[in-house]
């Protein structure tokens, strides 16, 4: 490690006003800390975000989950509310990284960082989420602009993410042994306005599939998944799995998805 500063500002305001003058959001640190450890990244000041109320809190209106920014994922996994109007959402938080992740991890955090092989990306991007930042509302298919990149400006917040309760949804992956991250993962969602199908872990970023969406907003069937070509040639080839394994695995994960939200 290095010398840096660390301000604990205790509100939205303060925090956007450290930020705007180059100091860096910390929130949980599972992704920042190690990066600067290992020298990939170097901010001079860190801003802590876990001392500010006004970004926790789970809240359920007509229609919808919005969860605060500084939520850990075992916050969301743990939440009754979240567990009876979202278990996709629950169920993906509860099965992100290992216990000590999960309890430090926040889900503003990963989507800020947009890892293409983070799990809430594609639950953000497969409900048509909003991500809610201190000066506006950004829809999910603007936020995600490819590999560790977003909409966010520099020094904008996050502060809470909007979910529109689905009819039903499931996330499915199969996770890396070492990291427990997906080495594919896929969230499919229902809505009266069609299905939504968001895939992590194969391509540079997160991104949806539309042949996906198309056939089983038509039949919502494991069949209709499985009939469904998924091309290999913009996927990830890697020491863990070639591209066209993780076009199997795409189709294999909706087809499983499909499957467990029909019951
Ligand atoms: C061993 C291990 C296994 C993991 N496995 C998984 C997994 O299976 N699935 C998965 O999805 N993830 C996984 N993760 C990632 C983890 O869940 C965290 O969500 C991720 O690392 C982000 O961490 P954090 O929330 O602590 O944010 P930090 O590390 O504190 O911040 C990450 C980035 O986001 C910025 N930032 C943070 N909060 C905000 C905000 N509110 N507004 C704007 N910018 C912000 C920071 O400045 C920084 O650039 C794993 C991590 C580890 C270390």
């Amino acid at each position: 490690m290095y010398a840096f500063t660390l301000e604990r500002p205790a509100s939205v305001a303060d925090a956007v006003q450290l930020a705007g003058a180059g100091g860096k959001p910390l929130a949980g640190g599972q992704t920042l800390l190690a990066s600067m450890k290992l020298r990939l990244s170097a901010p001079e000041q860190l801003v802590d975000l876990s001392g500010i109320a006004e970004l926790t809190g789970i809240k359920k209106d007509a229609g919808s989950l919005t969860i605060g920014a500084m939520s850990r994922h075992l916050d969301v996994a743990n939440s009754p509310e979240v567990k009876a109007a979202y278990p996709a959402l629950a169920d993906l938080a509860s099965r992100i990284g290992d216990r000590q992740v999960r309890a430090m991890g926040t889900i503003g955090g990963s989507v800020a960082n947009n890892d293409p092989a983070a799990c809430y990306p594609s639950a953000v991007l497969g409900s048509a989420a909003t991500v809610i930042t201190n000066k506006r509302e950004i829809a999910a298919d603007d936020f995600f602009q490819g590999l560790f990149t977003t909409a966010l400006e520099d020094g904008e917040l996050i502060t809470a993410i909007r979910f529109p309760i689905p009819k039903r949804a499931v996330y499915e992956k199969l996770r890396q042994k070492a990291s427990h991250f997906p080495l594919v993962g896929v969230f499919v969602a229902q809505y009266d306005s069609g299905v939504r199908v968001a895939v992590t872990g194969a391509g540079n970023g997160v991104f949806r599939h539309s042949g996906l969406e198309d056939a089983l907003t038509k039949s919502f069937t494991p069949e209709a998944a499985a009939a469904v070509k998924i091309e290999s040639g913009e996927l990830n080839s890697d020491l863990h799995a070639s591209a066209a394994y993780r076009a199997n695995l795409i189709s294999v994960l909706t087809q499983r998805a499909v499957k467990s939200a029909l019951g």
